[in-house]
């Protein structure tokens, strides 16, 4: 390819349109993951007492902690864009948190097996808001939202060491034990 035809990301023009548009989206997927985070809030220890395993009452209470800290950390992103926090409602999340209650009540009491649908269920969750916070991080990066930026990289992360946590503890302590049920 000649060099004049090259087009890097960065030579590629925005028009303010866009620009605008790109803005809008990003706007609108902060709301629907701030609905999101409020409800897992309120999920979240739901999970722990149907859980039986102390190991994974463990890890879902921790990122239970952390979860109420990525409520607040969303509310100082929009603060940094200067926009009012919002909340509307993530139709995927309720789903996924319609189907947690259902694998719940599917699977009987006090056994490994129901350990194992809670797994599944929050890695769902989890799988969910690391997409989300990925693309939000990337856009706040394309629109020069630094402070934005930052407070989404540091809620991925933690999204994705929840993630790991929950397969460790699959992988550990929970899926041999759901076979000899
Ligand atoms: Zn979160
Ligand atoms: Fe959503
Ligand atoms: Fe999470």
């Amino acid at each position: 390819m000649a060099t004049n035809e090259r087009r890097t990301a960065a030579a590629v023009s925005r028009t303010p349109e866009a620009e605008g548009a790109l803005k809008e989206l990003f706007i609108s997927e902060m709301k629907d993951i701030y609905w999101a985070e409020l409800h897992l809030v309120k999920a979240l220890p739901k999970m722990v007492d149907s859980a039986t395993a102390i190991e994974l009452k463990h890890v879902i209470n921790n990122h239970l902690t952390q979860t109420k800290n990525h409520v607040i950390r969303l509310e100082r992103a929009f603060e940094s864009i200067g926009e009012k926090a919002e909340a509307v409602k993530c139709e995927a999340m309720a789903g996924l948190l319609k189907e947690a209650e259902q694998l719940v009540d599917e699977t009987k009491k006090g056994t490994e097996v129901r350990d194992v649908a809670i797994i599944s269920a929050a890695q769902k969750v989890e799988h969910y808001e690391i997409a989300t916070y990925g693309t939000l991080k990337s856009i706040a990066a394309t629109l020069g939202f630094t402070d934005a930026e930052t407070i989404f990289s540091a809620t991925l992360e933690e999204e994705k060491g929840a993630d790991a946590m929950l397969s460790l503890v699959a992988e550990n302590c929970i899926n041999e034990g759901a076979l000899l049920e």
